[in-house]
């Protein structure tokens, strides 16, 4: 099988039914009828429970998990898996955020049922094939097209209850899968289409979600836009934004969205002088929705940051600064051979070190 190459670009597509746009979610019983399934198990987190419950009231719920944890630990996915076997459930309908939907991937993988995913926040996991794992503080990833959720709900109403700091973080962890997919190992021009217009549309949708956070044609292009950031991280895979997200994230137990959120601007400072196409492609998208004229990536990024009041510092998420050059060492181990720029152990520390201690992000020229 041929893999991307210097010579050669490949693009899979991923097979997936994506149903969006307001009163989505209502839609389920007829998607379920389409899948030739109907013996359902609910996956969602008991703060999403009553929700989710409303919209499976009259299909045949046979069991319900709503034992959701950050980072899916493995105890939490084998009830899970426990719970599908012993009801027979033939489909997982999850309803919820990142941890809901991995939460389901976990039983589908080893369960093989297909998933239907209502997606309740701006994670994308919904759109990859993409699973999570976490161990005893370490977080194991794979990809496997079992767990691909065969159709996707996105409802714009379902999000308005998100508060602006959970709307601003969530997005702006799509937008992280936008900018690091544009680097990414198997980045083709088909993924790279995705995350520039997914990237306008989060900057556009977020700045009116804030000013607004009932707008739900703005709520509508999040949406969207998530949908585009995950699909094109789900092709292109990603560099070192994802690897050093995903050691702090199984290490430290920090909130998702909200680290992805912090850690951003600093990559895009770290790669842009290494890949000047991929950041001119992330100023265009940012000058698009309003944000920079054009030219200067991060300055564009961190002017939508200025307005958003976006997360600023790991510390505040609870990394010490006595856990910076731990974590510098752990991410090296990880960072792909494809990343724009090669990085040293003291350079990942000092990006770790700025995101944890809230300063500026700076672009590291190329010495
Ligand atoms: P989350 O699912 O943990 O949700 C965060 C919080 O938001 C929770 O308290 C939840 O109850 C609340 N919430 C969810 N929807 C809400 C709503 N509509 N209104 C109010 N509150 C709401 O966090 P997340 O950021 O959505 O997802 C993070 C997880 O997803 C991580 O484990 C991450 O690894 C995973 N993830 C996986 C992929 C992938 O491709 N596999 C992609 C992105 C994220």
């Amino acid at each position: 099988m041929i893999e991307t190459s210097t010579d050669v670009t490949v693009y899979e597509t991923r097979p997936q039914r994506v149903v969006s746009g307001r009163g989505a979610a209502r839609a389920l019983p007829e998607e379920l009828t389409g899948l030739g399934v109907s013996r359902v198990m609910l996956v969602a987190g008991e703060a999403e429970l009553a929700v989710a419950e409303l919209l499976t009231e009259k299909l045949d719920v046979v069991a319900t998990f709503s034992g959701v944890r950050p980072h899916v630990p493995v105890e939490a996915a084998e009830a899970a898996r426990e719970l599908a076997r012993s009801s027979g459930a033939e489909v997982l309908v999850s309803v919820g955020g990142g941890s809901t939907t991995g939460t389901a991937k976990a039983v589908a993988l080893t369960q093989g049922l297909p998933i239907v995913a209502v997606p309740t926040t701006y994670a994308g996991s919904e759109a990859t094939d993409v699973w999570g794992l976490t161990e005893a503080g370490r977080k194991t990833n794979g990809a496997d097209a079992v767990v691909l959720p065969r159709v996707v709900l996105y409802d714009p109403e379902l999000t308005t209850s998100l508060p602006p700091h959970l709307t601003v973080s969530s997005g702006l962890n799509a937008v992280a899968h936008c900018v690091d997919s544009l680097w990414g190992p198997s980045a083709s021009p088909a993924s790279t289409a995705f995350a520039v217009e997914g990237l306008r549309l989060l900057a556009q949708g977020l700045t009116a979600v804030l000013a607004d956070g009932a707008d739900l044609t703005a709520r509508e292009r999040c949406q969207s836009g998530t949908y585009l950031a995950a699909a094109a991280f789900a092709a292109a895979g990603s560099g070192i934004h994802h690897k050093i997200c995903h050691v702090l994230g199984g290490a430290y137990n920090l909130e998702h969205a909200a680290m992805h959120a912090v850690v951003l601007p600093h990559v895009l400072g770290f790669n842009a002088p290494a890949a000047p196409e991929a950041a001119d492609r992330v100023a265009g998208a940012l000058a698009g929705a309003g944000f920079g004229d054009g030219g200067d990536a991060l300055a564009a990024l961190l002017a939508l940051y200025a307005t958003l009041g976006a997360p600023r510092s790991l510390g505040e998420l609870g990394l010490r600064a006595d856990q910076v050059n731990e974590a510098a060492r752990r991410t090296l181990e990880k960072v792909p051979p494809s990343n724009p720029r090669p990085v040293t152990e003291t350079q990942l520390a000092e990006l770790i070190g700025r995101a944890q201690a809230g300063a500026d992000a700076v672009e590291v020229p190329l010495s």
